[in-house]
């Protein structure tokens, strides 16, 4: 540095020279000898305090100039994006530590990497398609990719990048939009959630008042059948039998609507009482035996306790209501064959089920079907009526019951639904 110093100031001294021989002497200005030489001192004290000066110059020059640079380097390595400088074939020149960070990997293992390569699979043509596009375009472009990196989770980044000036190299800045893009995903499944539970409560309505029409109508029209006057003994208990199973469905019907809306409003009560588990299934069996005359189903339950044993604390019409559910689906969807319900003592729960040899459920509705208004044949022209709604209805009161409700079924095989309650027997307590 010193050296170029001194070689700039013998030049400009040798021009000066040069320019002041070149001058014309004026008359009588020639100066005396030690005038002279007080001349050339004078000089030569300016030229070595501006030799000073121009060293300090140069000294200050440096230390702004180091100062740029630390301070640049700051400000690009922790920028909040990530700065990418690509080649034209998308291999990494240079990158700052924000980036770095975002691909999970250290600087120095990441340059002569292919950017590419941590891009997913799905999103790479695109990546490619905006790498053309910033060497051909020699504009801004922008896109949206999915990185894959070391952590599980696929980190979702913005890109926006342009060439530099002789379009060799181009510059990418990265930025981070995960949380943007998860949020987005969740609008749109909530978006979806609700159309699904738009168009459920749609199809809702329009089976319900079909279910709530077709008993009404049987009724009104098996009363008025019964008014003619030369009925037979036999066809009037016939139709008698007809109001009686109508009646009984449209309340079926009506009492779900209520439960449901009382589950949904959190109203819904556990009222514990003592009952008899032999004693209701007894009843129930009579209750169904019914509905199987003229059908070719045999139905039949089998206590497995002893009546007292059989004696327990639990909510006596829920579990009536979680039964008759189970047991209407068997007969609904048993076109022929049996029925079997029961229950076993089990880890001091009580494990009943509904066993039929019915049509069965293909595996993916197995969990589906006890959501609200869920039916294996959602088409407007299905061959089961109902509503959607036992089911859901009963793994709610299960619940408030302390159990839980599964199926084991197979398509054209029949199912088995199992529900549990906790035993609580009145003998063991009372003493
Ligand atoms: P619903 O019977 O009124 O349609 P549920 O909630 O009781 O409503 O049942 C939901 C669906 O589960 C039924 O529509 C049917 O597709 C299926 N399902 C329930 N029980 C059985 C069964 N025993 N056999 C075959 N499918 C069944």
């Amino acid at each position: 540095m010193k050296k170029e110093i001194q070689t700039e100031i013998t030049n400009l001294r040798q021009k000066a020279e040069g320019l002041l021989k070149k001058r014309p002497l004026k008359k009588g200005s020639q100066p005396l000898e030690s005038e002279m030489i007080k001349l050339i001192h004078e000089l030569e004290v300016h030229q070595i305090e501006l030799e000073m000066q121009n060293e300090e110059l140069m000294l200050k020059k440096k230390e702004i100039e180091e100062l740029a640079t630390e301070k640049y380097t700051e400000l690009y390595d922790f920028a909040p994006s990530g700065y990418f400088t690509l080649s034209k074939e998308g291999k990494i020149i240079e990158l700052n530590l924000c980036g770095s960070q975002m691909l999970g990997k250290e600087r120095s293992l990441l340059k002569n990497r292919l950017f590419g390569f941590y891009v997913t699979n799905d999103t790479k043509p695109i990546f490619n398609q905006f790498l053309n596009k910033v060497f051909n375009n020699k504009a801004k472009e922008i896109c949206e990719v999915t990185l894959s990196t070391n952590n599980n989770s696929p980190l979702y980044v913005f890109l926006t990048g342009i060439t530099t000036d002789k379009g060799e190299h181009c510059l990418v800045t990265m930025v981070d939009i995960t949380h943007r893009k998860k949020a987005e995903k969740e609008l749109i499944k909530t978006k979806e959630k609700a159309e699904e539970s738009d168009r459920l409560k749609s199809a809702f309505l329009q089976n319900m008042s079909h279910e709530i029409r077709n008993p009404m109508n049987a009724i009104i029209g098996f009363s008025e059948m019964l008014e003619k006057h030369d009925l037979t003994k036999e066809k009037q208990k016939i139709f008698i039998n007809n109001i009686i199973y109508n009646s009984h469905k449209l309340l079926l019907n009506i009492n779900n609507i209520i439960t449901i809306s009382s589950l949904e409003t959190k109203q819904e009560k556990v009222i514990i009482n003592k009952v008899s588990i032999n004693q209701l299934m007894n009843d129930l069996l009579l209750l169904f035996e019914k509905q199987t005359l003229n059908r070719n189903i045999s139905i039949f339950g089998k206590p497995q306790l002893t009546d007292k044993q059989s004696e327990i604390y639990t909510d006596k019409t829920k579990v009536i209501q979680i039964l008759s559910n189970l047991i209407n689906n068997a007969l609904k969807f048993t076109p022929q064959g049996f029925i079997e319900f029961g229950y076993n003592l089990k880890n001091n729960n009580l494990e009943f089920y509904v066993k039929d040899s019915g049509i069965g459920i293909k595996a993916e509705m197995q969990g589906i079907i006890f959501n609200h208004f869920r039916q294996v044949d959602e088409k407007d022209n299905r061959k089961y009526e109902g509503t959607g709604l036992g089911l859901s209805i009963s793994k709610a009161f299960i619940e408030l019951l302390n159990g839980k409700i599964w199926v084991e079924s197979e398509p054209e095989n029949g199912s088995t639904f199992y529900f549990t309650i906790p035993y609580k027997p009145v003998d063991k307590i009372s003493k």
